[in-house]
């Protein structure tokens, strides 16, 4: 599909989750104009969820994070290149990249993603010292959770709970030690062996968060404290309240232990950091395009300058209920951003993006579920179930309005959830709080209006004190930003 109003040609920079979607979705879409997917990853496009999961475990390898063969950007005449794009030239038109070559674009989309934060303390460059966003950064971490014996984990964002859950699970090799650097057939035992043993307690982990609970920013105090819990059980130790001052190497480079801000020193053989990300916005910036916690986009995901789209990881856009400008990183974000904005460039839709964010994380064997954005702060939280159980949900209000649920271990609470909340189907704290009341049954029923009573056994109404106010769903949240990070 091309006429006189389409675009003669699309790029796209990035082709991770938002960037492969805006390929696929143009060509889904009839879309018959030359397509450019530019990746800086000398990788086919591919999934991030699995390497701090599946892939960092063994259980999965590279070729199945691809989210599609080589052979479908050929059938589909999409053309992968290779190349970190340098600079945007909007007068002409035309991406630059770091070889010399140049694209031209009739619509540019920028799904350029994010990095991650890592420390600025003394050692920080370290052999052993970790971050986790690339495929290449989780076989290097696999590699060293092979042998690892002692894991620090700074920050308890998602990303660094879902990597203590895995550092937990996965038996070392024996004589770990003595195996160091003979990381090829690391890689593969781990794979062999990611289940842990009966009693096998897996690498030792001591996770160190800045604040007084793990996913502070992300979730409710109830979901925090479970992954609290949980991950006690399973032998993680937490050290809340602490930063990180130093770095120190066992004189080869490599490091040896950890320094908090207390002057505590932990030894450790590897360092995990999962404080965050920062959105790639640099060449948006040098583009003169509006940038504000992430490339500035409104509501139909347009820069300032209507040839130029940005999506995913990368991008601000005005909230639904809010108003407010954020990111959010999340698979079903970048998925739904490409997709409107292919709709948009094959002149399908004007509308503007207002889809439901959702996330999920697995840590152990627990689910975690999240559905709606509580941007805004909440002050009231609703319990079904017993957050002392494996299974519950808790649903976060504001005033009478319901922002957001997060479902551990309940899939059917997190779908009617999704379905409420898209819908726009009321739920208030005290319809939430009556007895009998299910997320499931309140969709075909409705509650008439609204009853005041005592909530009934397994069901909290917690007024809150302190809100939520820079929480979404994200993969990692902290340090804190106007990021969900
Ligand atoms: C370990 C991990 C686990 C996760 N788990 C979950 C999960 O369980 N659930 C969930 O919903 N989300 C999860 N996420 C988040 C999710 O993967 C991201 O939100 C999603 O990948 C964002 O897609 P994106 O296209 O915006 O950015 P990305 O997937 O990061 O892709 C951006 C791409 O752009 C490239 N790029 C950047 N600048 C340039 C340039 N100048 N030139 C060329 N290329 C460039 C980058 O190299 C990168 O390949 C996880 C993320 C990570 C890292």
């Amino acid at each position: 599909m091309t006429n006189s109003t389409h675009p003669a040609s699309v790029v796209v920079v990035g082709s991770g989750q938002g960037g492969y979607q805006t390929a696929a979705s143009l060509r889904e879409n009839g879309y018959r104009g030359r397509v450019t997917l530019i990746s800086a990853e000398d990788a086919l496009p591919y999934e991030r969820p699995p390497l701090s999961k599946a892939y960092l475990t063994g259980r999965a390898d590279q070729a199945q994070l691809w989210l599609r063969p080589a052979t479908y950007y050929v059938r589909q005449s999409i053309d992968l290149v290779g190349g970190t794009v340098t600079e945007i030239d909007r007068a002409a038109r035309t991406v630059r990249l770091a070889d010399g070559s140049s694209y031209e674009y009739g619509h540019l989309v920028l799904a350029t993603g994010a990095r991650p934060r890592t420390l600025d303390v003394p050692g920080a460059g370290l052999r052993g010292v970790h971050t986790l966003r690339t495929a290449q950064d989780a076989t290097e971490l696999r590699t060293a959770l092979a042998t690892a014996r002692r894991a620090v984990v700074v920050g308890a964002g998602f990303i660094g709970l879902e990597f203590a859950s895995v550092a937990r699970s996965v038996a070392p090799e024996p004589g770990g030690s003595t195996a160091r650097g003979s990381g090829r057939t690391a890689v593969r035992q781990a794979g062999r062996s990611t289940a842990r043993e009966p009693g096998h307690s897996g690498c030792e982990v001591t996770v160190v968060e800045a604040l007084d609970r793990p996913l502070a920013r992300a979730v409710s105090a109830p979901t925090a404290d479970h992954f609290t819990r949980l991950h006690r059980a399973e032998g993680t130790r937490f050290l809340f309240g602490q930063g990180v001052a130093a770095l120190h190497g066992d004189g080869r480079g490599r490091v040896a232990s950890v320094e908090l801000t207390d002057g505590r020193r932990l030894p450790a053989d590897l360092v995990l950091v999962g404080v965050g990300v920062t959105p790639r916005t640099e060449l948006a910036a040098a583009a003169g395009l509006p940038v504000r916690g992430g490339i500035t986009v409104d509501s139909r995901l347009l820069t300032g300058d209507p040839h130029i789209s940005a999506i995913g990881d990368c991008a601000a856009f005005p909230q639904v209920r809010s108003g407010n400008l954020r990111r959010l990183e999340s698979v079903q974000n970048a998925v739904g951003h490409a997709r409107l904005v292919a709709e948009r460039i094959t002149g399908s839709t004007t509308r503007a993006y207002n889809e439901l964010p959702w996330f999920w994380s697995d840590q152990f064997s627990t689910k975690l579920q999240i559905t709606g954005v509580d941007d805004e702060g909440h002050d009231t939280e609703v319990v079904l179930g017993d957050e002392n159980s494996e299974a519950f949900s808790v649903l976060l209000f504001r005033g009478a309005d319901l922002l957001a649920v997060e479902s551990v271990n309940r899939p059917a609470d997190h779908l009617a959830a999704r379905q409420l909340l898209a819908r726009g189907i009321k739920v208030t704290p005290d319809d939430a709080a009556a007895p009998g009341f299910t997320l499931k049954g309140h969709l075909t029923h409705p509650a008439p209006g609204r009853r005041h009573h005592t909530p009934g056994a397994g069901r909290t109404v917690i007024p809150c004190r302190s809100s939520n106010a820079d929480v979404t769903p994200s993969p990692d949240t902290s340090p804190p930003s106007n990021d969900p990070s």
